[in-house]
């Protein structure tokens, strides 16, 4: 190894689970690393060109996820020119739009995201990747392998987070990891001087969509090995470079007036995999009351829709030493949707660094806290844990 260092608490990924991660477990008093194979913070929601927050409501003017998710969400607005609907608060069966949601500009997000983990302390390792792991006596993870231009070195912790969007960490240490279905999309920004109001960010500047939704029939873009990722996203990109030849060759528009602005630098799988955890979320158990809820997200898709999130959905079955966060978390199908987007993200994040900086101080393994203790440290952030905390019925009870 050509360097050796040692943190209380290490976040694999720097997307918007990992920085939430970071920030929580830093501002908590642990000495944290946070690692992030590009250069960039906020992970698909910034590199990705992802750039709509959805909403923290429940679609009926009920606010359901605070902390460093409402936080971010201000963030992302804080150098950009979106703005949160005036009346969202009002708003009963609201769309999506009319939600406690916003538009934002990656870059500017990505700036805001870089001054908040500075002024967080948060010790920030960019261009680094995480390409192994050490695991000790009993399955306690012990270190991470990272890989960047100074060599191969070694980052050990006390307590470590994967909040790397595809359980890499969890992966490599042999952790059993589930995988989802994918979808060929591609979202890139481009100058369109016809560009309608809906999409516009800036005047002519637009962010484009072209793909198709999940189904059997595109299981090919199903899968994170090299080959397949590199066909999702050659695919993707001639998608793309269809639109504007076809536009060009039938005359609706020349290379002056629509032509592509910035392209994704990360691959915009929509699910990938989550780590197989000591619970799972499934589909139908929003309003569900779990005794473990960490937190509360609201389905992005319908309004009236809220979740409860247990803590076993962020701790792998057998691996110690590891949470999971974002999209590394235990989510299948219809659950899967709730818990990918930024807002859940952002929460479980969060969760994920009040409870390894808990973990930490107490000298256990994740697995082995006291859940009503880390539900108090997320009452005091004013975290709303169960659906009746903010007035909501929950229908069944949860095994948890
Ligand atoms: C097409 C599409 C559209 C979407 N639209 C929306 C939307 O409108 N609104 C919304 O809220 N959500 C949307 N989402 C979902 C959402 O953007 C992401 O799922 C969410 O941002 C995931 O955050 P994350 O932090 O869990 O993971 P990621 O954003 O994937 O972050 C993971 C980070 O880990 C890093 N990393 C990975 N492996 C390693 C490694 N080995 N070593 C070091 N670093 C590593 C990555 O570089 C990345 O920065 C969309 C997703 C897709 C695909």
């Amino acid at each position: 190894m050509r360097f050796e260092k040692k943190y209380a608490v290490a976040v694999v990924g720097g997307g918007i689970a990992g920085v939430a991660a970071a920030l929580a477990a830093a501002r908590a008093g642990s000495k944290t690393v946070l690692i992030e194979k590009t250069v960039l913070l906020g992970g698909l929601a910034t590199a990705g060109l992802i750039y709509v927050y959805l909403p923290l409501c429940d679609g009926n003017g009920m606010q359901v996820s605070f902390g460093i998710a409402e936080e971010l969400l201000k963030l992302s607005l804080k150098y950009g020119p979106g703005d949160i609907p005036a009346a969202w608060s009002r708003e009963k069966n609201a769309e999506e739009n009319k939600r406690y949601r916003c538009v934002f500009s990656p870059a500017a997000f990505m700036l805001a995201l870089d001054e908040a983990v500075a002024e967080a302390e948060v010790d920030v390792w960019l261009d680094t990747l995480v390409s192994d792991v050490e695991t000790g006596a009993a399955g306690r993870l012990t270190s991470v392998i990272v890989e960047n231009e100074s060599g191969r070195g070694k980052i050990s912790a006390d307590c470590f987070i994967d909040a790397s969007g595809s359980a890499v960490v969890a992966r490599r240490a042999g952790a059993a990891v589930n995988f989802g279905m994918n979808a060929r999309a591609l979202w890139a920004l481009e100058y369109n001087f016809q560009a309608q109001p809906d999409y516009i960010i800036g005047e002519h500047i637009k962010m484009v969509h072209t793909g198709v939704l999940p189904d059997e029939k595109h299981a090919e873009y199903c899968g994170i090995n090299g080959r397949l990722v590199s066909k999702f996203v050659l695919d993707s990109r001639r998608a793309l470079l269809e639109r504007y030849n076809k536009n060009y060759a039938s005359g609706a528009a020349g290379r002056k007036t629509l032509f592509p602005l910035k392209l994704p630098v990360m691959p915009q799988l929509r699910k990938i995999a989550c780590i197989e955890g000591r619970q799972t979320l499934r589909d139908g158990q929003d309003a569900m009351h779990f005794a473990d809820s960490v937190g509360l997200v609201a389905d992005w898709r319908k309004p009236g829709y809220v979740w409860e999130i247990p803590y076993g959905t962020l701790l792998p079955q057998k691996l110690k030493g590891l949470l999971a966060a974002g999209r590394c978390t235990a989510a299948a199908g219809d659950a899967w949707e709730i818990t990918r987007v930024i807002p859940a993200a952002a929460l479980t994040g969060e969760v994920a660094g009040v409870a390894a900086a808990l973990a930490v101080e107490q000298g256990v393994t994740p697995d082995r806290l006291e859940v009503t203790g880390l539900q108090n440290e997320l009452r005091k952030r004013n975290f709303p844990l169960h659906l009746e905390d903010v007035g909501l019925k929950c229908r069944r009870m949860g095994n948890s």
